[in-house]
């Protein structure tokens, strides 16, 4: 499965660049968040899952944060939360791994849960098998990839100003279906680890796609140059509706929920030094405005809902 996000992409970076708080990414954290995003829609078209895929970095240097979150649609919002100075040439380590307590989680939200249901989460660790530090995204979620679905995965990541790329290969399960969660696991599958060898062919082939190939070159020419020895059977691109793209799921009424948790004081506080609560949606930088009336509504409202009366909105 390959990905090519150019206008999604840019969108993305468009909006970052405009918010006059955070101002754009340094191109390290760029490229880092890109192939987050090109990864993270990779997975959720190869899952398929009925919920978001939700893929986050926890940093422990000066990128606190890096998080991209795909729907079954394959809309898609992703940020990083950058608090330090990162270096021109700074690697994935000195970005989120500086002391060792960096780590990534995958997330899958189903959309329909029974009571009590919580969203499945893998963490896994930024070291490899041999305690060495992880500095390509791609390692770390090939590792979680075989984890948790116990099938060979290969996956190449690239990123820059323009584009977001990605080639994923995957061993098909021997049986059942494959499945992120685990849950389908059979042992048959895990046994076969490593050993099947059309998939090491094929692996090993991907793995030779340069970075600058990936971001550079259509999807035709790619598969011609790893695989001109195989036979290719291509799908229908995914374009327009159906393909990735960039889409925020915020909203007014949420962010007013938000303010309601912060407490009725803490939102006189706030309104008593400035005219009005400002918040502004970091995926996708939309500013919401509540003064003092809209923040008397929101309060009023939440009081009537939690005494069972009936709700405005
Ligand atoms: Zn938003």
């Amino acid at each position: 499965m390959v990905v090519r996000l150019t206008d999604t992409w840019t969108e993305i970076l468009r909006r970052r660049a405009s918010n006059n708080i955070t101002g754009g990414y340094d191109a390290p954290v760029r490229d880092m968040l890109g192939e987050m995003v090109a990864a993270a829609a990779l997975m959720q078209a190869n899952i398929k899952f009925d919920g978001s895929l939700v893929l986050q970095i926890f940093g422990d240097g000066p990128v606190k944060l890096a998080v991209v979150e795909v729907q079954p649609d394959l809309a898609l919002r992703a940020t990083a939360t950058v608090v330090g100075q990162v270096d021109v040439a700074a690697t994935l380590s000195q970005m989120v791994n500086v002391t060792n307590a960096g780590r990534c989680a995958i997330t899958l939200d189903p959309n329909s849960k029974f009571p009590g249901q919580q969203p499945y989460q893998g963490v896994v660790p930024l070291f490899d098998d041999r305690n060495h530090k992880i500095e390509k995204i791609s390692e770390v979620l090939e590792h979680y990839m075989l984890q948790s679905e116990q099938l060979d995965t290969a996956l190449v990541l690239a990123a820059n100003e323009y584009v977001a790329a990605g080639l994923l290969i995957q061993r098909l399960p021997v049986q059942g279906t494959s499945n992120l969660s685990g849950s389908m696991v059979s042992k048959e599958n895990e046994d076969r680890i490593g050993l099947d060898e059309h998939y090491n062919r094929i692996a090993i082939l991907a793995g030779s796609l340069k970075r600058e190939e990936l971001l550079n070159l259509d999807v035709e020419t790619i598969l011609r140059r790893l695989f001109w020895e195989e036979q290719i059977t291509r799908f229908e691109p995914l374009q327009g509706d159906t393909a990735p793209r960039f889409a925020c799921s915020c909203s007014r009424e949420r962010v007013g929920r938000m303010i309601v948790s912060l407490g009725r004081e803490e939102a006189q506080s706030i309104l008593s030094e400035r005219p009005d609560i400002e918040v502004s949606c970091e995926y996708c930088g939309v500013q919401y405005h509540f003064d003092a009336v809209d923040a008397a509504q929101l309060f009023t409202a939440s009081v009537q809902q939690s005494d069972g009366g009936a709700a405005t909105h």
